[in-house]
């Protein structure tokens, strides 16, 4: 199951995907977070609790502004995905002229 976090708006759209399959709760991606964006929480998946990271609830509607100050998310240069082993986790930036306002996680 793949989980999104993050939104869109005027300037673009953000968000970072993570895979509860491939994540196994290293916490690899948590320690090397410059912005301590991550955790590690039980997801209720295939009739049984299994820890994987997730985006903190709390920064989910700044995500975009939290990870482009000191990660680098337009050229792919991201601590949390560089580190995981197993490519779980991933950050997506698209630009777009379109004026768009909308959330999700
Ligand atoms: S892109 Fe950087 S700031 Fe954002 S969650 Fe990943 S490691 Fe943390
Ligand atoms: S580094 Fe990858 S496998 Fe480890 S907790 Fe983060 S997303 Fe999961």
């Amino acid at each position: 199951m793949i989980s999104y976090y993050g939104y869109s708006d005027a300037s673009g759209e953000y968000y970072i995907a993570i895979d509860s399959n491939k994540c196994n709760a290293c916490q690899k991606c948590v320690t090397q977070c410059p912005q301590n964006a991550l955790q590690i929480i039980p997801m209720f998946i295939d009739l049984d609790d299994k820890p994987v990271v997730t985006v903190k609830e709390n920064q989910c509607n700044k995500i975009r502004y939290i990870c482009t100050q000191q990660c680098n998310p337009e050229k792919n240069q991201t601590k949390c995905t560089t580190t995981c082993p197993t490519q779980a986790i991933t950050c997506h930036f698209t630009q777009t002229t379109t004026s768009t306002s909308s959330t999700f996680n």
